[in-house]
């Protein structure tokens, strides 16, 4: 059976649902739709995206209290009075009030990074709970009632089992955007947030704006479910907007599986029925009523998350036949798209890379002295050194992650200093890791595909309406054919955290060609690797070469480097201390005493 036939089985039963079922269970499933919608904001805020938010219920509730607000009051600034007139304008300023909140709370606390941020999300959670309990326009702890029923082409939803249908249509509509958006190229972005800002920057990922986005977009689903709740209760007070949903949310989320689109509405709906159950039975058993159910659920998800850290969801699809997965992104690829543009390759020779009198200082550690080299088109250079030299210092200086004291760095005659990765990935530098970087869960094709995230423009709309097929064909395409130039053509759809070690280097390698680069910076990319392996990347590197690529390498291996570069500049103490030939360097009296003579 395909998948989507178990999707439309399941609209089937909801849309018979509140024919069937007693209105308790109706407005349960009416709970759960409206959980699911901010859960589902969760899901790509923190399970994909990996940012932890405490605050989302104030979203709900800003969503909520904004259209309770503008339906109820009676003398309206005038040049607010028109959107008093139905839900559905409301509805619209009650989006727009969210995105300018979460514009500004994204910008303050979205730069934080470790603890800093879910703190950041609890204070202003907290902060807009009480500003709804505290503003008497709002009607203080009482609340507001008496807001009016959403009409739907003339129909009043004023009923649970009338207005389910509404909060379904939109929450399954949410849920299509949100899976859509998770397989395009701002998805794979999204998903490169957890691989490392670093890691995320250096494939042209803008960090930031990609975290504004999902944080944008998981408040508007907030505000979305907020104002549904607003008019399905017809009534709001600040009780359901507090730090204690906040954290409700979040175990939905983790319950459900936080990385995952149903994830969202199992946890939403497994949580919420648990809970009615346990609110029912407990004080049954115990003979007395209190809040037992609470103190069950901790110990609940303390073992669930002890034994499925990953939630529910993925524990289910465990069940389900790889295939399923697969068949997606193959769908995807198309042979007879087009090819991506290329860019114009340098002329052999070319001089591409130039450090002139590069200086970097740690306080007063001199890291980098004056250093000078260059990399040309078609040949490999060999950056080598003993432990502490200060290769990868200038390694960052080189490809942006870091900006030079003093001297400057040009790349294809254009002066790099300061200019942050993403940018000079443009210009045509791309990088692998000394540490591989990678999403281990991935599949190795979205991995590499991630390195021509640069190399297309569609943007989260177009693929949330999946307007962006075409192009994502070409992005998928140029991956394949990059890891079919690479040898790991066999592997397209396996998860990348399976492959050996040197397969994993080979993939960042193929990553790296898909953003067209004419220059390689790889640091340290036989660290680790087998005999086999090491031979398998020399004779990759090789070919690359032949194709005019200039490939600049931070190398520990002395044997690795000898027989394949071109010229070798050897470091000592952040100074250059040698420079030519592999076969000079290797006789230069210096280089003995520095290098091999403190390695032996
Ligand atoms: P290598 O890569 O050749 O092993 P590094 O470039 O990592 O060497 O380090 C060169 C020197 O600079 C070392 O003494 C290291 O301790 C120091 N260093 C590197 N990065 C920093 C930093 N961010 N702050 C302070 N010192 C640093
Ligand atoms: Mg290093």
């Amino acid at each position: 059976m395909k998948p989507r036939y178990l999707i439309l089985m399941l609209i089937a039963v909801l849309a018979v649902a509140p024919a069937v079922l007693p209105p308790y269970y109706v407005t349960l499933l009416n709970y759960i739709g409206l959980y699911t919608l901010v859960v589902l904001g969760l899901v790509l805020l923190t399970g994909v995206g990996g940012m932890t938010s405490f605050g989302q219920a104030a979203f709900v509730g800003l969503g909520a209290y904004t259209s309770a607000y503008l339906t109820t009051v009676q003398d309206l600034p005038t040049w607010l009075a028109w959107a008093s007139a139905s839900p559905w304008l409301t509805l619209l300023v009650g989006m727009a009030l969210t995105a300018i909140v979460a514009l500004v709370l994204g910008a303050m606390t979205l730069k934080l990074s470790g603890h800093y941020l879910p703190l950041g999300t609890i204070a202003w959670g907290l902060s807009l709970y009480y500003l709804f309990g505290t503003l008497e326009s709002l009607g203080g702890h009482t609340g507001v009632s008496g807001l009016p029923s959403i009409s739907l082409f003339g129909w009043a939803l004023d009923k649970g089992e009338k207005i389910y249908y509404l909060i379904w249509a939109i929450l399954l509509c949410s849920m299509l955007i949100t899976q859509n958006l998770l397989d395009s190229r701002e998805g794979r972005a999204i998903r490169a947030l957890k691989g490392g800002q670093l890691m995320a920057e250096s494939m042209g990922v803008n960090t930031f704006r990609t975290k504004m986005v999902i944080f944008l977009i998981s408040a508007l689903f907030a505000a979305l479910s907020g104002w549904l709740y607003a008019h399905t209760q017809r009534f709001v007070n600040p009780t359901p907007f507090g730090l204690h949903m906040g954290i409700e949310y979040l175990f939905m989320a983790l319950i459900g599986g936080v990385a995952s689109v149903w994830g969202a509405l199992l946890g939403a709906g497994v949580l919420t029925m648990l809970k009615q159950w346990l609110q029912d039975l407990l004080p049954q058993l115990l003979g007395n009523t209190g809040n037992y159910e609470v103190i069950v659920f901790g110990i609940a998800i303390v073992l669930l998350m002890q034994r499925a850290p990953g939630g529910l969801w993925p524990l289910l699809t465990r069940l389900l036949p790889d295939s399923w997965k697969a068949r997606r992104a193959a769908r995807t690829i198309d042979d007879d798209a087009n090819e991506l543009p290329q860019r114009e390759a340098p002329a052999y020779g070319e001089v591409l890379l130039e450090a002139r009198d590069v200086t970097r200082c740690f306080g007063g550690l001199v890291a980098n002295d004056a250093m000078n080299l260059d990399v040309r088109a078609g040949e490999i250079l060999a950056l080598i050194g003993p432990n502490g030299a200060g290769k990868s210092t200038l390694f960052n200086q080189l490809s942006g992650v870091d900006t030079p004291s003093s001297g400057e760095v040009l790349f294809r005659g254009q002066r790099i200093n300061g200019i942050p990765s993403r940018r000079i990935a443009r210009m045509g530098m791309s990088r692998t890791f000394q540490h591989v970087k990678l999403l281990p869960e991935m599949s190795v094709l979205e991995n590499v595909a991630l390195g021509a995230h640069l190399r297309g423009s569609k943007g989260v709309l177009a693929a949330a309406l999946r307007l962006d097929r075409a192009e994502e064909a070409r992005l998928l395409g140029e991956a394949r054919r990059q890891l079919e130039r690479v040898g790991l053509g066999d592997y397209l759809y396996a998860e990348a955290g399976s492959l050996a070690l040197g397969q994993q280097r080979i993939l960042e390698i193929a990553r790296a060609l898909c953003a067209n680069p004419c220059l390689l910076l790889l640091d340290e990319p036989a660290a680790g690797l087998r005999h086999k392996e090491k031979e398998a990347l020399g004779q990759l590197l090789s070919r690359l070469r032949s194709e005019g690529m200039a490939i600049l390498l931070v190398e520990h291996d002395m044997d690795f480097v000898m027989g394949l570069v071109d010229r070798v500049v050897v470091m000592e103490f952040g100074q250059r201390i040698a420079f030519g030939l592999p076969a000079e360097v290797q006789k230069d009296p210096a280089v003995l005493e520095a290098y091999l003579g403190g390695a032996e």
